[in-house]
């Protein structure tokens, strides 16, 4: 059994089966794959929902095992500090949703595995890792990448010099957006693509680099004027450099389909994924100074990605070690990305070099 809300320790939670049980708050889109990654996991289950639509949350209980009594709504939820079966949550809900939600669990004693964009502001963030630091629980941000093989091997081959010296990299990741839908309301979403997708490039360079981006430059526009993007920007490109002289340069999009991928361009070779940051059919290609060509793709299915963090999130829950994804990576990510946006800010002087 897991323990309960308020143990010494939550160091070794697990279900009466063994598993630790996560309770998912948020039934949308990516709570599906969640689901489905865990229960063809060994080492998790999925112990409890919290959803607003009760009918909804039943049918998706019965079919997955959940017992009755482990189904909450929003405003109930902290009723299961005293679920002994729930050990961690899932927070799959919209952007602005994820720091109420982290520091509600946490204050119910249970351990928080956050989607991505972790919040929507740099404030948030932090207060979200005070809160599960005060309760003795662990947080973790959803980054599936990287405990994805072929992105793991892309940073192997990096660190081990295969490629020579990094001299530059390339990644962008967009789609056209439907009107009308949360992630173009900014009070919900925070931000744009790029705290929805385009945090997989900048995620990407600063894990294909292992280091922090020092300085960006970048820019915002908004070609399209037809309803969808009347509270944000639909394009956002931006210009990295990190303190060894490497140069990003990334794109982000709500207004064209732009799959995922990324290319590493180094003094002896490159490294590119493509597809670098889907569910499935990710494919690794890269040019070594030991003149090897390879070109492989991960055979492994969707949601297999989505088993590999949550069984992540179960071992460091387990072992008590703090998950590689931590609420501190997150807020890395929301600070670079609140200066991607300060950057992009109209810089008269640029204007005037143009001739403006
Ligand atoms: P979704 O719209 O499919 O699901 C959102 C869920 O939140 C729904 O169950 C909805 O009912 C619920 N909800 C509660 N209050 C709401 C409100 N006021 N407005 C809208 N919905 C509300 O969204 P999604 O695609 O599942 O995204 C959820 C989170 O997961 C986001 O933070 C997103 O960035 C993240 N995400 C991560 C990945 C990944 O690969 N890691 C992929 C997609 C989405």
């Amino acid at each position: 059994m897991g323990l309960a809300a308020g143990a010494l320790s939550r160091a070794d939670g697990q279900t009466a089966s063994g598993k630790v049980g996560y309770c998912v708050i948020g039934l949308g889109e990516i709570a599906k794959h969640f689901m489905a990654g865990v229960q063809q996991s060994e080492h998790c289950a999925i112990t409890g929902v919290v959803s607003g639509d009760r009918a909804k949350a039943e049918r998706i209980a019965a079919q997955i095992g959940v017992p009755k009594e482990s189904i909450y709504s929003y405003a109930d939820m902290e009723r299961m500090r005293e679920n002994r079966a729930i050990d961690a949550v899932y927070v799959a809900l919209p952007n602005s949703m994820h720091a109420e939600y982290t520091i509600r669990s946490a204050k119910a004693g249970k351990h928080v595995l956050c989607e991505k964009p972790m919040a929507t502001t740099v404030a948030e963030a932090e207060q979200m890792i005070a809160a599960c630091k005060a309760a003795h629980v662990k947080l973790m941000i959803a980054y599936r990448c990287q405990y994805e093989p072929l992105n793991l091997e892309a940073i192997q081959m990096i660190r081990s010099g295969a490629i020579g010296e990094v001299q530059s990299i390339e990644s962008a990741f967009g789609f056209n957006i439907q009107k009308g839908v949360w992630r173009t309301d900014k009070k919900l979403a925070g931000g744009g693509s790029l705290y929805d997708v385009g945090i997989y490039s900048l995620n990407a360079t600063r894990y294909l680099t292992g280091e922090e981006p020092t300085e960006f430059r970048a820019f915002v526009s908004t070609r399209d004027h037809d309803g969808r993007f009347d509270q944000m920007e639909e394009n956002v490109s931006w210009v990295t450099r990190f303190p060894s002289g490497i140069l990003a340069s990334c794109s982000t999009t709500y207004g064209a389909d732009m799959p995922g991928f990324f290319r590493v361009n180094g003094s002896k070779g490159w490294v590119e994924m493509g597809p670098a940051f889907s569910y499935e059919g990710l494919r690794l290609r890269a040019s070594l100074a030991d003149k090897q060509e390879i070109d492989k793709t991960n055979p492994e299915k969707d949601p297999k990605q989505f088993e590999r963090e949550a069984d992540h999130m179960a071992e460091c829950i387990r072992t008590n070690r703090t998950p590689k994804t931590a609420g501190e990576e997150g807020l890395r990510d929301m600070r670079h990305m609140a200066a991607i946006y300060a950057a992009a800010v109209d810089r008269p002087e640029i204007k005037r070099a143009a001739g403006a």
